[in-house]
């Protein structure tokens, strides 16, 4: 079975089209890759469905399914007339896009759809650091911070999708910043996002050395959400991507933290270094989000 998948992101899409065994188990074999910018809607939308038709056409295999994970919030409900709509991103020009019913209609194929983050931790969950797991958390920090969660064997979606990003974490009280979030200032991504990280210290993250007090910040500031996160889901794992989430050492760094922001409280992370790897990078690195798009809609098919 032929799938496209899309990586639906605020500043690029990146699009793969796959090749899978219908039984649905195997990780699938990417026929072609392509990464667009995200610009406005109607272009964005038609360039990557141009791309799925030559790329479809180049390999002789119609497409069978779509599979999209995407930047959020997103409606997910399937009962809801918005079910694969963006809805309230502050994002010009994308709220009430129907991402969903666009390619359903131009290539007439089942679309599966959730969040961006569900969909790379589903992929780590067949493919990557998560499998044999049933309760974990994937949380991505880059221009946004945003979670998916595994529990109890399955994706959470609930009310809407979590949003782990946008909690509010106790401050340090030295410090001054307000925060850049545009609902609630100083969430954890207005507080420790890469551009909240740019903002504060005046520098592209990426451009800061190892031992600056910006990473010990930022390093205390994640593993205080994810001591919140351990607390209410009580997950076996956290696995951390993202442009900053995989900068080499942090996820070390953070994941002796959490012990500390715990103080104790949970035996299996009492003390630093308890439980090495709690925190880690994810094994598919920067390809989770495609793959688990591509997964998606696999097990779409498969159902
Ligand atoms: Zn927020």
């Amino acid at each position: 079975m032929t799938i496209a998948a899309i990586e639906a992101g605020g500043t690029k899409f990146v699009l793969g089209l796959y090749q899978a065994e219908a039984s649905g188990c195997t990780r699938p074999e990417q026929l072609a890759k392509a990464s667009i910018p995200t610009t406005t809607p109607s272009e964005t939308l038609a360039r990557a469905g141009d791309f799925f038709s030559e790329a479809a056409r180049q390999a002789g295999e119609p497409i069978d399914v779509f599979g999209i994970g995407s930047f959020g919030p997103v409606e997910l409900k399937p009962q809801s007339p918005e079910w694969g709509h963006i809805t309230a991103t502050p994002k010009p020009h994308w709220a009430g896009t129907d991402m969903a019913g666009y390619y359903h209609e131009r290539f007439n194929v089942p679309v599966a759809f959730d969040t961006d983050v569900n969909a790379a931790a589903y992929a780590e969950f067949l493919w990557g650091g998560a499998q044999g797991l049933s309760d974990f958390v994937y949380i991505t920090v880059g221009t946004g911070i945003g979670g998916g969660i595994f529990s109890g064997g399955n994706l959470v979606h609930g009310l809407s999708h979590p949003e782990l990003g946008h909690i509010r974490i106790a401050r340090e009280p030295d410090d001054p910043f307000l925060g850049i979030c545009p609902f609630h200032h100083d969430c954890l991504e207005g507080l420790a996002s890469g551009p909240a990280i740019a903002a504060r210290w005046d520098s592209d993250p990426a451009a800061i050395p190892e031992g600056h007090a910006a990473w010990e910040l930022e390093a205390r500031y994640l593993a205080r959400a994810i001591a919140a996160y351990v607390l209410v889901l009580s997950p076996e794992a956290i696995l951390m991507g993202g442009g900053v989430g995989m900068r080499p050492g942090l996820a070390e760094k953070v994941c002796d933290l959490v012990g500390e922001e715990l103080a104790g409280y949970i035996p299996a992370l009492a003390r630093p270094g308890k439980l090495p790897g709690y925190v880690s990078r994810p094994q598919l690195g920067s390809e989770a989000g495609l793959l688990g798009a591509a997964a998606l809609g696999l097990r779409l098919c498969v159902e």
